[in-house]
């Protein structure tokens, strides 16, 4: 453990492989490339549609993919007007439904979302699932995964990159990386750190904003799944990696005025 926290300090020190995320700048530490791990996770997601049932055809289903090709449409506007559209190189953006009673929806690297249908009664409508939908987008767009892969890699010793690791140990990495995105855990959305769930509150207002649909549901989605989370049992780790709902809905209201400035009625 302290060996490990020696190592994250010295890389994001020297900042030795480290990337910038977009819209909030911050540095990251990055030891994986999108061109390493889009298709480890391509791989990944066509596992996960195969070993679940997929949803097809119902109005939900369509409605997740059309917020998503609505999100997607906003992210690479987004990125256009910003200069980053070689962030998204080799996004193979894809929106399923996934019958599940899971509270849960991601995003893998790349733009492979899923959603679970555990998570449509806490949206309610078209725009509570633009609130998920801007949110898990954002953790990919932000490069979460990728942190938090990087992390791992550095936490097992495999320090040499993502091909090395593949080859050194191929069922760990997998496991790293399905844990890095939240697939696979009861805690999914929620399973993130504190810091990256500001992240993606902060530019999934912004991404669901531009794609049409009013930022202000937010704090009220928010504390619907609140509600839903607060009568299961929470694990400790979710009490540490949770954001305090408090500070999450006032995050929220300060993060407003920025995301409404880019809402298209
Ligand atoms: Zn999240």
């Amino acid at each position: 453990m302290l060996k490990k926290i020696i190592i994250l300090f010295l890389a994001g020190w020297l900042c030795y492989a480290c990337s910038s995320v977009p819209v909030t700048g911050r540095k990251q530490l990055s030891l994986v490339s999108n061109e390493e791990i889009l298709p480890l996770s391509y791989g990944q997601y066509q596992e996960v549609l195969k070993e679940n049932k997929v949803v097809r055809n119902t109005e939900n289903a369509e409605m997740v993919r059309r917020v998503g090709q609505r999100i997607q449409k906003a992210v690479e506007e987004y990125m256009a007007m910003n200069g980053w559209t070689d962030h998204l190189a080799g996004y193979e953006w894809e929106f399923n439904l996934i019958e599940s009673e899971q509270l849960n929806a991601w995003c893998m690297p790349g733009g492979k979302v899923a959603f679970y249908t555990g998570i449509m009664p806490v949206c309610e409508n078209e725009e509570g699932v633009a609130v998920v939908m801007g949110h898990e987008v954002a953790h990919a767009i932000a490069n979460h995964g990728r942190e938090r892969m990087s992390e791992g890699l550095v936490a097992n010793g495999l320090l040499g990159g993502l091909s090395a690791a593949i080859g050194q140990n191929p069922t760990l990495t997998q496991e790293l990386l399905m844990q890095s995105v939240g697939v696979g855990t009861q805690l999914g959305m929620l399973s993130f750190s504190r810091q990256h769930e500001s992240e993606a509150d902060r530019i999934g207002l912004i991404f669901m904003a531009m794609a049409g649909y009013n930022p202000e549901v937010a704090p009220d989605f928010w504390k619907r799944m609140e509600a839903q989370s607060a009568g299961g049992e929470r694990p400790p780790e979710f009490l540490s990696t949770h954001p305090h709902p408090e500070t999450r809905i006032d995050d929220l209201k300060k993060n407003m005025p920025e995301a409404l400035q880019y809402y298209k009625k």
